[in-house]
C-alpha cells in the first residue's frame, strides 16, 4: 500500500487554516493506484458474504459502490438532510463546533443483513460512529467499517469500540 500512500496528495490549510487535507483525486486518476484500492477492500472482505454496502456522502459514493460491486453486494447511500425522497431514518452527531446530521432510507436495510460500512478518510470518527448508528437502528448486522486512509493521531477508532476496523493506508 505503500504506492498507493505515494498518490494520496496532501494540501495544507484545506479546507481551513491548520488542516492537512488528504486529497484522493490524485490516486483516483491513476488506474493502477484505483485499481489496488478497490482490489484491496474487496479481498479483506470477499468470503465475508456481506450483503450490502453502505457509503456516505459525498466521497464514500466513490468507492463504496464500487467495492459492492466487485462483491457482489448491493449499495445503500447515507446522505445529508432532505436529498433522499422516501421515508428516513436519521442520526445527529456533533461537531467540532455545533452539530451535523445524516440520512439513510428506512427500507435501506432487511434486518439482518450484513452490512459493510465504507468511506474515503476515518478522521475524529464521528461521521462512521453516526453512520453505524443508523445501520443499527435498521437492524442491519454491521460486520466492519473499512477506510482507504486513517488519520491514527486523531484517535477516531475509539468511537467505533466494538466495530472491526480495516483501514489501507495509515498515518
Ligand atoms: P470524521 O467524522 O472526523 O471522522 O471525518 C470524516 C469525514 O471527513 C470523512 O468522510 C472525510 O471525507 C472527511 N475528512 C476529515 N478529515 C479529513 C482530512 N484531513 N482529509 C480529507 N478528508 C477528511
Amino acid at each position: 500500500m505503500e504506492t498507493v500512500k505515494k498518490l494520496i496528495r496532501e494540501v495544507p490549510d484545506f479546507p481551513k487554516k491548520g488542516i492537512l487535507f488528504y486529497d484522493i483525486t490524485t490516486l483516483l486518476k491513476d488506474a493502477q493506484g484505483f485499481r489496488r484500492v478497490i482490489d484491496g477492500l474487496t479481498e479483506i472482505f470477499r468470503d465475508q458474504e456481506i450483503d450490502l454496502v453502505c457509503g456516505i456522502e459525498a466521497r464514500g459514493f466513490i468507492f463504496a459502490p464500487t467495492v459492492a460491486f466487485a462483491l457482489g453486494a448491493g449499495f445503500v447511500p447515507v446522505r445529508k438532510p432532505h436529498k433522499l425522497p422516501a421515508e428516513t431514518e436519521s442520526v445527529t452527531y456533533d461537531l467540532e463546533y455545533g452539530t451535523d446530521s445524516l440520512e439513510i432510507h428506512k427500507d435501506a436495510i432487511t434486518p439482518g443483513q450484513r452490512v459493510l460500512l465504507l468511506d474515503d478518510v476515518l478522521a475524529t470518527g464521528g461521521t462512521a460512529a453516526a453512520v453505524a448508528r443508523l445501520i443499527r437502528k435498521l437492524q442491519g448486522e454491521l460486520v466492519g467499517a473499512a477506510f482507504v486512509i486513517e488519520l491514527d493521531f486523531l484517535g477516531g477508532r475509539k468511537k467505533l469500540d466494538g466495530i472491526e476496523i480495516t483501514s489501507l493506508v495509515h498515518y
